[in-house]
């Protein structure tokens, strides 16, 4: 079980953890991303991870898509409300200096001229959805950004990525949210514990379980495990999906490309190929 979800036993404060460290370098590995690469779409994987183990119907998913204007183009994830999540890069090869701190410049290929937005499908007649401008493009204070201005959430979001020489070390992340009831005190409360934190790769590194980065970042409260979730890169495309999609390009499109022979369709979430001869795709029907 690699996310726990916990909340505070006054009902006023809960978190979300994970160590990702599989689900991000499964995403290095479909995708061939630079290690900086590796770092934005990782942390934004992580995030949305979270974010869909927040999710309370079994069948809603969240989407969200960061586009900041930089070299990486944008990138998106979508995961359903176990954590499974699948995500992509418009440009996985793009690479930056890393910053005067030593860090990977995550900012610098996600660029900070553009906005996150949020897609909740709920089961509702119309998805939920909210955008926000980005704040630095280094996706964690863009997610609070988002939960502050757009779900009205005083939020913590915390996205660690550690890239090694050949692939990830560890990635991970945490969630705090103040629930409406919370006053300023709690606020206060769950301010002064982050003072001093170390990173969440560094907590992770060190052994600490999600379980356990759980406890550390609320050191001031007594927290309840509530669920624990095996979060895994998943992606749940299948060919009748392919077809569907092609089918949408409408009978011309299809026509033009039977006529340039037999087509390979690759899924940009996973990679995986779809095979079509010019007579099935001049047999797909709507
Ligand atoms: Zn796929």
């Amino acid at each position: 079980m690699n996310t726990v979800r916990a909340i505070t036993s006054d009902g006023l404060v809960s978190v979300i953890a994970a160590d990702t460290t599989e689900i991000v370098e499964t995403a290095r590995r479909i995708h061939h991303t630079t290690p900086v690469a590796t770092a934005a779409l990782g942390r934004l994987l992580t995030g949305c991870s979270l974010m869909g183990c927040a999710l309370k119907g079994r069948d809603d998913t969240v989407t969200v898509r960061i586009n900041g204007g930089g070299s990486a183009g944008s990138l998106l994830a979508v995961s359903d409300s176990d954590g499974n999540v699948r995500g992509s890069i418009a440009n996985p090869g793009a690479d930056m200096p890393l910053r005067y701190d030593g860090k990977l410049d995550v900012g610098g290929i996600v660029g900070r001229n553009g906005t996150v937005s949020v897609t909740k499908d709920l089961g509702l007649k119309e998805p939920v959805s909210g955008q926000v401008a980005l704040v630095s493009g280094e996706i964690a204070e863009d997610l609070t950004a988002y939960f502050a201005y757009s779900e009205q959430t005083p939020t913590v979001c915390a996205l660690g990525v550690l890239v090694g020489k050949t692939g990830v070390v560890k990635a991970g992340g945490y969630i705090i949210s103040l629930l409406p009831a919370a006053g300023d005190d709690t606020a206060e409360l769950v301010e002064k514990g982050l003072a001093g934190l170390p990173s969440v790769t560094e907590m992770l590194s060190g052994g600490m379980t999600p379980w356990d980065v759980c406890r550390r970042v609320l050191p001031d409260f007594e927290t309840e495990k509530l669920f624990e979730f095996g979060t895994e890169y998943f992606c749940p495309c299948t060919r009748e999906r392919v077809e569907g999609a092609l089918i949408a390009l409408g009978k011309d499109e299809l026509a033009d490309m039977a006529e340039s022979g037999e087509q390979k369709i690759r899924c940009s979430f996973c990679g995986k190929e779809y095979a079509f001869t010019p007579d099935e795709l001049l047999a797909l029907q709507p």
